[in-house]
């Protein structure tokens, strides 16, 4: 990954109000943040997936959907490359499927 994307966001602690900046992590979602002021721990409300959009200025940004989006497709294609490799071997006829390996038990098992 490349792409590296600053979000800031201000939180405001519902406790005792108090406002601060915080970027946002762009590879995860962060549950919980425990505030400077009061140090009370804020968790996200129930229908938000991180403390940013319970508490933040900011709704999480399109394009921060975009950056997760990406490297949930990169994470596709790859499985589908494993499972492609691994179909191929299925169907190749058993002494093709990996020349080494009998060779290996046939003289380590001797
Ligand atoms: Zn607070």
């Amino acid at each position: 990954m490349t792409k590296k994307i600053q979000l800031s966001s201000t939180i405001i602690c519902p406790e005792c109000g108090f406002k601060k900046e915080e970027t946002m992590p762009t590879d995860s979602c962060q549950f919980f943040y425990e505030c400077t002021n009061c140090g009370k721990i804020l968790k996200p409300k129930v229908d938000d997936c991180c403390v940013y959009c319970s508490y933040g200025s900011v709704n999480v940004p399109g394009s921060m959907a975009i950056a997760i989006g990406s490297l949930v497709d990169d994470a596709i294609i790859y499985v589908e490359n494993i499972y492609k490799q691994l179909r191929k071997n299925v169907v190749l006829p058993p002494e093709e499927k990996n020349p080494l390996l009998p060779w290996f038990t046939g003289h380590l098992l001797k």
